[in-house]
């Protein structure tokens, strides 16, 4: 039996976050220079994660995707990758990455069994990715998309979060990129979420601004349309160009998926979000800790999931004209959860 929340979604979709440690400084995802980090000791350890994931495999999870902060900081992730990918239970190992390291690591994830990779890529141009992201690595970024290439990934996806007057100019250029290398682009919708303190709705570019000015390039545009349980909850929409060139839309902003949503969150510490934009997670370290068996938290997760009333995105939407920061930098250092790199996007 498929377990549901108040709304009727079904728990499928788990991001797990293996560490909050990112490097890189994305302004929109990350304040300040300097943050409260999570405590070490309070990260959990491949064995623990191991033991959450079954508990959420038996409530009904079948999708893990793997983030963070950065997740290829965390040492001997291709050990936990193969762990995960030899469970029965997971039908879609994916992972979400900025591409940094990615040079050095995509073989092993590859022969770790990873399938699925998601890099994001903001611009192509090496200035503007120091302003974005305030390091200097673009050029690690790009070699890692093509050695993930070369080390066999397919349908990778590159993730561009659009800001108007940062980089929406190069909507064209990434079109581009993305197809020169075989990989699907997918533009976010800039979101109102824990670590974006600067966001405003001005600079929102919205799905249908992004369509319009796709259109007036490059002719018609063409709805592809979701045909299975998947593609029906995927937070993209897809889209296909005339030339076949095929992008994405995340339209959370402006028009949010929360009636399909069937995701939740887990961050390296073990607490759950039900929510992006949940302001507390449920605690299932202390109680992994402390003991509780696969079969207790499964039973935990299920108590909960079925009392989930979540619609985060929708209800800010609901603001109108009030909508703004979600939260100040002061409310990040208090609880350092609230961060979109703690939570892992
Ligand atoms: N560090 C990895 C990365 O950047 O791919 C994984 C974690 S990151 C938090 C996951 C995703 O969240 C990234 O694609 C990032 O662009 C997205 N993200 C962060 N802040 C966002 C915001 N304010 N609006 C939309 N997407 C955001
Ligand atoms: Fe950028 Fe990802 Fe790091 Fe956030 S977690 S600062 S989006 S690289
Ligand atoms: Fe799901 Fe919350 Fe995002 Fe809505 S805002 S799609 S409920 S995570």
């Amino acid at each position: 039996m498929v377990l549901a929340d108040v709304h009727g979604r079904p728990l499928r979709n788990l991001r797990l976050s293996v560490t909050d440690k990112c490097n890189l400084r994305c302004a929109y995802c990350m304040p300040e220079e300097n943050y409260v980090w999570l405590p070490k000791g309070d990260i959990l350890s491949f064995d623990e994660i191991a033991q959450i994931v079954d508990a959420f495999v038996a409530a009904g999870v079948d999708k893990v995707r793997l983030t963070g902060g950065e997740p290829l900081l965390r040492r001997d992730l291709p050990y936990l990758i193969a762990h995960l990918a030899a469970k029965p239970g997971i039908r879609d190992l994916a992972l979400t990455t900025n591409g940094v390291l990615l040079a050095e690591l995509a073989k092993a994830l590859r022969a770790a069994g990873l399938r699925r990779l998601t890099v994001s890529l903001d611009t192509l141009r090496a200035d503007r990715f120091v302003s974005i992201a305030r390091r200097n690595d673009l050029h690690h970024v790009l070699s890692g998309i093509d050695a993930a290439q070369a080390a066999g990934f397919q349908n990778t996806k590159l993730d561009t979060v659009v800001m108007r007057g940062v980089n929406d100019d190069e909507i064209f250029d990434l079109l581009d990129y993305a197809r020169d290398v075989r990989a699907e682009l997918r533009f976010i919708e800039y979101m109102d979420v824990g670590g974006a303190t600067r966001w405003t709705r001005d600079k929102v570019v919205s799905r249908a601004e992004l369509l319009q000015r796709i259109a007036t390039r490059h002719g018609p545009i063409t709805a592809i349309p979701a045909l299975d349980a998947d593609a029906k909850s995927a937070p993209a929409e897809r889209f296909a160009l005339s030339d076949g060139t095929v992008f994405g839309i995340v339209a959370s902003t402006t028009a949010p998926f929360c009636g399909a949503c069937d995701r939740s969150r887990l961050t390296a510490d073990g607490s759950w979000y039900l929510c992006l934009y949940a302001k507390l997670g449920i605690d299932l370290k202390t109680p992994l800790r402390v003991g509780e068996s696969t079969d207790q938290l499964r039973a935990r997760i299920e108590r909960v999931w079925t009392a989930r009333t979540d619609r985060g995105a929708e209800q800010r939407l609901a603001l109108h004209d009030e909508r703004g920061a979600l939260l100040g930098d002061e409310d990040l250092r208090r609880d350092p959860r609230l961060e979109m790199h703690t939570r892992g996007g």
